[in-house]
């Protein structure tokens, strides 16, 4: 690991100056992938700024919507009581996300920070835009079964490892932060990138932009709600796939619909014209299937990836029937 300089904000302000004044200076909260990234030699920041100690932390619950401090930890929002009857969704998908352990020393602010897990990503002697803009890109070619099927580009094809951000765009949230030229609101369908021809840069924070906060609309969906993660095993593995669904039920009539996916691109991805496709519809498998295969329009599957073409539909199916069978 390179030697770096570590010091500890006591306000927000103090925070951002820190981090703006350095060239490579980054805000660490839990550090659950930042530190592995610096002791694999991926990321080599000079100077570390621990953001610990600012008010961030606060789940309130208001009438119109929830707001999360970006220090809240995934394990404290994940069994908050209101999330859990307000916003059951974004529980869920918390819950299946990272170990115990991890939820509890990662923040909502660090996971939506968190890098993808793109093994060529990690492994320094390989080729990889992302962390080496211009080198090539390893998994173009490699071994590409973790791989996005939407939105990638010929510079990379890596997905984003969140389950907590795939509720998070489904539920229509936005991105509180500040920075040198002050606060700003971010819906969080905007916040994530698509690679483009600049894989490195993941998200549209500015130099020295810092997360405050998420906040998350009221919003039906306290019931017929479902987080599907398909995985290679159980526990602590990133999503093949994963399908935030939830519906606003008339009967067996959908009057709205939300839908979102992991593991498939390099941003949640949220599933729009599938969700239009179910409004005014009986909540059927068939018409599930419909939207299934609506969702499922532009993607492209690599050498190793293509069970992802069927995986992907047939989750979206599963989740939907999960969520109506409550
Ligand atoms: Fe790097 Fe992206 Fe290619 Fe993975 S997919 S090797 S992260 S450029």
């Amino acid at each position: 690991m390179n030697p770096f300089s570590f010091v500890r904000a006591n306000s927000p302000k103090a925070a951002i100056d820190a981090v703006s004044k350095g060239d490579n200076s980054r805000f660490i909260a839990g550090g659950t992938n930042l530190l592995d990234l610096m002791k694999n030699g991926v990321m080599q920041p000079e100077k570390l700024v621990d953001i610990n100690n600012l008010p961030l932390k606060d789940i309130q619950l208001s009438k119109d919507k929830l707001h999360i401090g970006a220090l809240a930890l995934n394990s404290t929002v994940a069994a908050d009581n209101q999330v859990k009857a307000q916003f059951p969704l974004l529980s869920q998908a918390l819950l299946a996300g990272a170990s115990q352990q991890l939820r509890n020393m990662a923040t909502v602010g660090g996971n939506m920070m968190q890098r993808t897990r793109c093994s060529y990503f990690y492994d320094t002697a390989m080729p990889c835009n992302k962390r080496q803009p211009g080198s090539g890109c390893g998994a173009i070619g490699g071994v590409n079964r973790m791989h996005a099927i939407f939105g990638a580009s010929d510079k990379c094809i890596a997905v984003h490892p969140s389950d907590m951000c795939v509720a998070l765009v489904a539920l229509d949230a936005t991105v509180l932060v500040t920075g040198p030229k002050g606060e700003r609101k971010i819906p969080f369908a905007d916040f994530h990138r698509l690679p483009g021809d600049t894989p490195e840069k993941d998200n549209n924070l500015g130099k020295g932009e810092l997360i405050t906060a998420v906040e998350i609309p009221n919003n039906p969906y306290t019931k017929n709600i479902y987080y599907l993660k398909v995985r290679d095993r159980a526990s602590y593995a990133f999503a093949l796939v994963s399908v935030a669904a939830a519906l606003e039920l008339d009967g067996n009539v959908i009057k709205s619909a939300r839908l979102a996916m992991g593991g498939v691109a390099h941003k949640p991805w949220r599933l729009a014209a599938a969700e239009q496709s179910l409004i005014g519809k009986t909540a059927t498998e068939e018409n599930f299937r419909v939207a299934a295969t609506v969702a499922m329009e532009n993607a492209k599957a690599y050498e190793h990836n293509s069970f992802k073409l069927q995986l992907a539909p047939n989750s979206i199916v599963t989740a939907l029937l999960k969520a109506t069978s409550v």
